[in-house]
C-alpha cells in the first residue's frame, strides 16, 4: 500500500490491463515523490478546485487529493483508466468527479461551473497539449474562469511558451498569446526516465498565471497577425504582412505599420507582445 492507502501504481496498471497506449499519449508517472513535487507546484491547493486533463491511472490526480485540492475534476479520454479511477474516488469521497471524454470537445468552464477558485493541473497528452493551452489561452472574457495552469509538455513545447524575442528560435505565435495573458515561467524539468514508457525528450512544469489587466486588444486580431507575420517568420514584416484583410476587407501592411509604428524592414522574431498588440489594434481599427 502507498501513504494514501492505495495501491502502488505499477499495481493498478497491471491489475485493470493499461498498457500504455502511444496514439493516447499515455506516458505514465509512477513515482508518487514526483506527483507530489507536480501537485505542490500547483498549490497551495486547500480549497482550490482542480481541473485534472488525462489522469490515467492516477498519480498525480492522488498527489492533488493527497496535498488538500477541495476537489478534481479528472478528463480521461481512455475508458480502460475508468475503473482505476472510481477506486482513488471511493477512497476520497466526493472529492474527485471523473469526466470520460475527449478533452478537446468538452466544455470545460461548463465542468467546473460554480467550483472557484479553479486551477488546471495536468500531465499533458503530448498530441494534444498545445491545443489545450490556445484553447484556454483564448478563453473570453478574461481574467478566466481559473487562476492558475501548472502544466507538463516536452521541454521544447515548454520554451516555446516562455520565448521572449531574445529567444528568437522559440519565439512564436504561442508565446505572444501566453505573454499577452499570463506570466509564464518554466517551474522544473522532469527526466525521460521519470515516465512509463519513457519518452524521447526531456518533460517542463511550466507555471501559467492569467494577467489582470493584459493589454487591452482583440483576441482574432491578434491572432491574425501572428499568423500571418509569423507565417513567413524570416521575411520582413511588409512583406509578411501583405494579404492580411479584417472582417472581408484587405489590409495594406504600410497602413497597419505606420499606425501600430513599426518599422515594415523588421521581422516578425524582433517584435515583442506590446509591438503585436500595437498591430492587432492597428489591423481591429481598420
Ligand atoms: N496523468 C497521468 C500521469 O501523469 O501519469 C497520465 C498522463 S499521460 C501523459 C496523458 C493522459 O491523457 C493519458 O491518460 C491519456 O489517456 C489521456 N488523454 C489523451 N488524449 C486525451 C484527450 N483528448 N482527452 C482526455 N484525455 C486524453
Amino acid at each position: 500500500m502507498s501513504e494514501d492507502g492505495l495501491p502502488p501504481l505499477r499495481e493498478v496498471v497491471a491489475a485493470h490491463g493499461l498498457a500504455p497506449k502511444k496514439s493516447l499519449g499515455q506516458n505514465f508517472l509512477f513515482d508518487l515523490n514526483l506527483t507530489r513535487k507536480i501537485a505542490r507546484a500547483a498549490g497551495p491547493l486547500a480549497g482550490a478546485h482542480v481541473l485534472e486533463i488525462g489522469p490515467g491511472p492516477g498519480g498525480l490526480t492522488r498527489a492533488l487529493l493527497t496535498e488538500g485540492a477541495a476537489s478534481v475534476t479528472a478528463v480521461e479520454r481512455d475508458e480502460r483508466c475508468l475503473a482505476a479511477l472510481a477506486e482513488i474516488a471511493a477512497r476520497y469521497p466526493d472529492r474527485l468527479h471523473v469526466a470520460p471524454g475527449d478533452a478537446l470537445t468538452l466544455d470545460h468552464r461548463a465542468l467546473m461551473a460554480g467550483m472557484a477558485p479553479a486551477r488546471i493541473v495536468a500531465n499533458l497528452p503530448y498530441n494534444v497539449g498545445t491545443a489545450l493551452l490556445t484553447g484556454w489561452l483564448e478563453s473570453d472574457p478574461w481574467p478566466p474562469w481559473f487562476d492558475r495552469l501548472v502544466l507538463m509538455f516536452q521541454r521544447e513545447v515548454a520554451e516555446r511558451i516562455v520565448a521572449t524575442p531574445q529567444e528568437r528560435a522559440d519565439y512564436g505565435r504561442l508565446a505572444v498569446l501566453a505573454g499577452w495573458r499570463t506570466q509564464a515561467r518554466i517551474l522544473f524539468d522532469v527526466p525521460p526516465a521519470a515516465f512509463t514508457p519513457p519518452p524521447k525528450v526531456t518533460s517542463s512544469v511550466v507555471e501559467l498565471i492569467p494577467r489582470a489587466h493584459p493589454l487591452p486588444c482583440e483576441g482574432a486580431a491578434l491572432s491574425a497577425v501572428t499568423r500571418a507575420a509569423f507565417g513567413q517568420r524570416r521575411k520582413m514584416l511588409r512583406q509578411s504582412l501583405k494579404g492580411l484583410a479584417w472582417k472581408g476587407a484587405p489590409v495594406a501592411p504600410e497602413t497597419l505599420l505606420a499606425r501600430a509604428d513599426i518599422d515594415g524592414t523588421r521581422r516578425a522574431e524582433e517584435i515583442d507582445v506590446a509591438g503585436f498588440v500595437a498591430l492587432a489594434n492597428a489591423l481591429a481599427s481598420s
